[in-house]
């Protein structure tokens, strides 16, 4: 009989449950997760939950009574450790054995992990999870000299918010801008200005080589140039690993995270993987890849959860994404990593501004700054392949709206 089993009750896999009931599946559904808080949003957790703007129950991804309301049997603090595809039973550490009519993958990554000493010491954090939010939050109202490695969303999204709080930041990247693989040098060098009026101290073509501790708990970091500098508190911002172990360890094909056909599919038919651990052909893009995005996971999801029932579906969004830094907010849609022409709308000095990215012609992708108006179009733009040239974006006096009218 009809039995589907998620793996992870993050983003991707709670919406997936939810999607599979709304769809009419009538199944046994089981989704279970590593975690032990309820099911949360991730995105919070650098933002309105780092700066105290949001209990903690505003961040939960459904309430409590939704699961069993749904007949979703959620199984928290549960680890799957192995697939036995032949037998498709699903080994958790627990000991306990499920079986599966489908199984659904939706593990999402872990932070990668900075290979250098004192990285263990107290006072040193990353930030995936709930259980690490509250840790690092508690540590951000005693400590007063903050160390940053790495100038990555979730690493400028802490600087910033650290530095509200009157604290001394000094954030350190190996690259020479902001976001170097997610914007454009345009975005980066708008950034990279208004963090240092934040005042965040930023370092690039930097890195830190060591971290020292006194008592267990970090003191000071030492440079790349060999000085030091002293610190009670350390944020590693460095990307994330997808988690794909699971999938690899029983023979499922996943060269960078778990590979999926347009059906979302893995190399066995009875799995399926959504989320950030996923790598998949991005139509948007023309290329195959990994995609760290709610947007990402819960259209998979919501994807996933038709073609489970049989009905007609593709995985054809258009990628959106943001980030909330001070009193900005860069909106993302779409990708103009290889835009031949980029045009701005709105101005820097304004804080408000968009720039829309082309390819032979083709608008691509664009990245807006305090224009929610814009992103909103852009998305539309991008995901009804409405035709529009540089030309008349460059213009300000054309309506943009007029387009989707
Ligand atoms: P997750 O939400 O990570 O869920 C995966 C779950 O599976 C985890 O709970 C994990 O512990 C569990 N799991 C893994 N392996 C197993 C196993 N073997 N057995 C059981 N459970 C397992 N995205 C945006 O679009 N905008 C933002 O502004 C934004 N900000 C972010 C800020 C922070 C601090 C973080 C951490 C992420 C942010 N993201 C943002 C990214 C977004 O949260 C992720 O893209 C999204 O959570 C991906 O969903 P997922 O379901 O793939 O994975």
């Amino acid at each position: 009989s009809d039995q589907i089993v998620i793996v992870g009750a993050g983003h991707g896999g709670v919406q997936l449950a939810a999607s599979l009931r709304e769809e009419g599946y009538d199944g046994k559904l089981i989704l279970l997760g590593d975690e032990k808080d309820l099911p949360y949003q991730r995105p919070p957790l650098s933002k309105a939950y780092l700066k105290r703007a949001t209990p903690e129950d505003g961040v939960l991804l459904r309430g409590p009574d939704f699961y069993p309301q749904n007949r979703i049997e959620l199984a928290l603090g549960e680890r799957a450790v192995e697939i036995d595809r032949a037998a498709r039973r699903l080994h958790l550490k627990s000991g306990q054995v499920l079986d599966y009519s489908q199984l659904v993958l939706a593990t999402g990554g872990v932070q990668r992990h900075l290979p250098i000493e004192g990285a263990h010491l107290n006072g040193v954090f990353s930030l995936r999870t709930m259980e690490e939010a509250r840790a690092l939050r508690g540590w951000l109202e005693t400590a007063q000299n903050i160390i940053v490695i790495g100038a990555g969303f979730i690493g400028l999204e802490f600087a910033a918010t650290a530095a509200s709080q009157g604290r001394k930041v000094d954030l350190f990247e190996l690259a020479d801008r902001p976001m170097a693989r997610a914007v454009t040098p345009q975005t980066s060098a708008f950034f990279a200005k208004a963090h240092t009026a934040f005042g965040v101290n930023l370092h690039f073509r930097s890195s830190v080589t060591a971290i020292k501790g006194e008592n267990g708990k970090v003191s000071s970091v030492v440079l790349s140039d060999g000085t030091s500098l002293p610190a009670d508190m350390v944020l590693i911002g460095i990307g994330l690993v997808p988690s794909d172990e699971l999938a690899r360890a029983s023979g499922i094909d996943a060269p960078n995270g778990i590979k999926v056909n347009e059906r979302l599919a893995t190399s066995d038919e009875n799995v399926f993987a959504i989320g950030d651990t996923v790598y998949h052909y991005n139509t948007h893009r023309g290329a195959e890849m990994r995609l760290e995005s709610v947007q990402n996971a819960t259209d998979q999801a919501r994807t996933l959860a038709k073609l489970l029932v049989g009905k007609p579906a593709n995985y054809d969004h258009v990628p959106w994404f943001w980030s909330d830094q001070g009193d900005l907010k860069l909106q993302i849609a779409g990708f103009l990593d290889e835009s031949d022409k980029i045009v701005l709308r709105g101005s820097y000095e304004d804080r408000a501004y968009s720039l829309f990215g082309f390819k032979n012609g083709a608008l691509t992708g664009v990245e807006s700054v305090n224009k929610a108006g814009d992103h909103m179009l852009a998305r539309r733009l991008l995901g009804e392949h409405i035709l529009v040239t540089p030309e008349f974006i460059a213009d300000p006096a054309s309506d943009l709206k007029a387009l989707v009218r």
